[in-house]
């Protein structure tokens, strides 16, 4: 597409934008084709810009159905700073407020009409308001951001939006438009059916996020002083999330304490201060989050440069959704996760908490999940495979591997012989399967480990002649050859009820002697802090900004906060962390060069043109 294209035109009119990102153009086209469409995109794939855009092009108001106030009015504080005419209904409006936006929306004002469900679907608002709306300015399409919270299959279910499907009946010649981060696939089809959504075109965009870079890193004594220094060195905001509000609290005032503006976020806090310590993160007047997976849906903030799991997700899909509120915005940034002997105990101490409520009966199936859920989490820890290959693959998307943008590409691990560790594991599954006696791993590490047990003593398994043996390495270190040794194939564990582990004709050639066993030097013995190899990683997380373009780049930040403040907006609302890089690389100094930066579209031009080139007009000198 050349740039004279009408609709690329059109892009860079509204939105500032000089192209489209990937998939978001052939979603507009079926936009505006008028057909129902079902459009899976990642987090920060731009899904906003693909029903916006139809929404100025097409006759009518647009109706967005958004789960939370807050993401309304983010879109329309967005949206307005753009100059497009969009507005919201929620109970956060007076009368008075609300009337006077359903007349300006009578009088065909306004472009888009953010609503939550319940609003959407109670009792009048379709019969008196929107079919009245629909004979007179139109409608041109509902759109439903957020669509998996239609599912129970995903992870914010919302009950309002089930009797979303009555717009389809209500409304059949207006297209519904269904938008998704969700990577699972039977949420994807429960989205469609809930829908009833009409031969939808599925749009399903790659889930890969190349501007972020991933690692894994060992938990320990040194983790907080990492976390620490991460923060310092990276200016931009950071996201820290924990599985325990206690640990949310205790994490975050130690930060505090350490000279950060950062603020603890869980269902634990009542509403009021939820929403204060967003708005403060969101308005960048503290720098770091740390939280549970409460904090979750409500953020749309672009420029998250980095996102730190201190502790263990829950699981894969838990992980990619959570690490994936860094770089929204396509620049680059880093998602760390910390690893430690602690968060497996933890893990599998809540997986034998889920029983039921009444009978104190274990829930197998929510258990098992769990535990499948845990050893895929474990697994994506534990893989010296590029980190991409492994999430992409496990939902379902071939990747090549070797993206250059995570720790095992940028640094590999290196592997060792584990041949005689192997040896040792394996005779004590063999001595124990001999006694007609099967455990699952923990038993068995206890047991090398020569652990002083009640447990373990009571059932003579000290008499055992591996007991002991392996003493001289950590639980860590065997935790680690297990797994190792199941993925390459050399042991078997069952999955149904307690896993527990079993020889194969692989480990008896392992123990005769028949066949060598190389694994990669377990997380945390194999990265020291090397100098050079944290640099490059930092480099690489997009943590150390080119010098040059640094100082100018923090003055335009500091321009942005000023202006952001004046007009009681947050900084991003103003521009971009892609859109001040760009002015930092380009130096614009008037207002046709300035009009060329992404994400300046005519409006932006005329309302910050100006400060932004005087300052940068202003900057030079005093660089040279
Ligand atoms: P999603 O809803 O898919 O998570 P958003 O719609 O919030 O993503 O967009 C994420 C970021 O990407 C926003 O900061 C937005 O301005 C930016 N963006 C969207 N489309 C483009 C584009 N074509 N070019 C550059 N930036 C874009
Ligand atoms: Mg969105």
């Amino acid at each position: 597409m050349t740039a004279t294209d009408p609709l690329h035109a059109e892009l860079k009119r509204h939105f500032g934008f000089d192209s489209f990102r990937p998939g978001q153009e052939a979603v507009v086209r079926d936009a505006l084709a008028g057909r129902d469409l079902l459009a899976i995109m990642p987090t920060g794939g731009g899904k906003s810009l693909c029903f916006q855009l139809p929404a100025l092009l097409k006759e009518g108001v647009m109706v967005v159905v958004s789960p939370l106030i807050a993401l309304m009015q983010d879109q329309v504080r967005l949206l307005a700073d753009n100059g497009i005419a969009a507005t919201f209904l929620n109970s956060t409006l007076s009368g008075a407020e609300a009337a006077q936006r359903i007349q300006a929306l009578r009088r065909g004002e306004t472009r888009l009409l953010y609503v939550a469900p319940e609003r959407l679907l109670s009792p009048g608002f379709i019969e008196s308001f929107l079919q009245p709306l629909r004979e007179t300015v139109g409608i041109s399409a509902f759109t439903i951001d957020e669509a998996h919270c239609v599912s129970e299959w995903g992870h914010d279910f919302r009950p309002e939006y089930r009797q979303l499907s009555r717009l389809r009946e209500l409304f059949s010649d207006v297209p519904v438009f269904a938008f998704t981060a969700t990577a699972t696939q039977r949420v994807r089809e429960d989205i469609a059916r809930q829908l009833s959504l009409h031969q939808p075109a599925l749009h399903v965009a790659s889930f890969n996020r190349p501007n972020l870079y991933y690692a894994v890193k060992p938990r320990g004594a040194r983790s907080f002083d990492e976390l620490l220094a991460h923060a310092r060195s990276t200016r931009g905001s950071g996201i820290v999330y924990c599985l325990s509000r206690k640990r949310v609290d205790e994490l975050s005032s130690e930060l505090q304490a350490a000279g950060i503006a950062a603020l603890p976020y869980h269902a634990g806090l009542d509403g009021e201060t939820r929403r204060e310590h967003q708005d403060r993160y969101i308005r960048d007047d503290v720098q770091v989050m740390v939280a549970t997976v409460a904090f979750g849906m409500g953020i749309n903030k672009p420029d998250v440069r980095w996102v730190i799991h201190y502790d263990l997700p829950r699981s894969m899909e838990g992980y990619y959704q959570e690490a994936g509120r860094a770089g929204r915005d396509g620049e680059p940034a880093g998602c760390i996760l910390y690893f430690g002997m602690g968060d497996i105990r933890t893990a599998e101490f809540l997986i034998a908490q889920k029983v039921h409520p009444q009978t104190g009966e274990p829930l197998e199936d929510e258990q098992r999940i769990a535990r499948q859920q845990l050893r895929q989490v474990l697994d994506y820890a534990d893989s010296t495979e590029c980190r991409r290959a492994v999430q992409l693959r496990y939902f379902g998307e071939p990747h090549p591997g070797s993206c250059g943008n995570c720790d095992n590409c940028i640094n590999p691990r290196p592997l060792q012989d584990w041949t005689l560790e192997a040896k040792q594991l394996l005779s004590a599954v063999a001595r124990l399967a001999q006694r007609r006696q099967r455990y699952g791993a923990g038993t068995v590490i206890d047991i090398l480990r020569g652990a002083k047990t009640e447990k373990l003593i009571s059932a003579g398994h000290d008499t055992l002649t591996v007991y002991g043996i392996g003493a001289g390495r950590s639980a860590e270190d065997w935790r680690s050859l297990t797994r190792s040794l199941l993925q390459q194939g050399v042991l078997e564990e069952t999955h149904d009820g307690y896993p527990v582990l079993l020889l194969n004709a692989a480990s008896w050639e392992v123990l005769r002697g028949e066949r060598t066993v190389q694994m990669a030097a377990p997380v945390a013995a194999a990265r020291g802090s090397g100098k050079g190899r944290a640099a490059k990683a930092a480099v690489a997380a997009g943590v150390v900004p080119d010098s040059e373009e640094d100082g100018l780049f923090e003055a335009l930040r500091a321009l942005r906060k000023k202006i952001a403040t004046e007009h009681g907006v947050p900084p991003y609302v103003v521009f971009n962390d892609a859109s001040l890089r760009a002015m930092a690389r380009e130096r614009p100094t008037d207002q046709d060069a300035f009009a060329g930066i992404p994400g300046v579209g005519a409006k932006k031009l005329d309302e910050y043109g100006w400060d932004f080139t005087a300052l940068i007009r202003e900057w030079q000198p005093d660089k040279r």
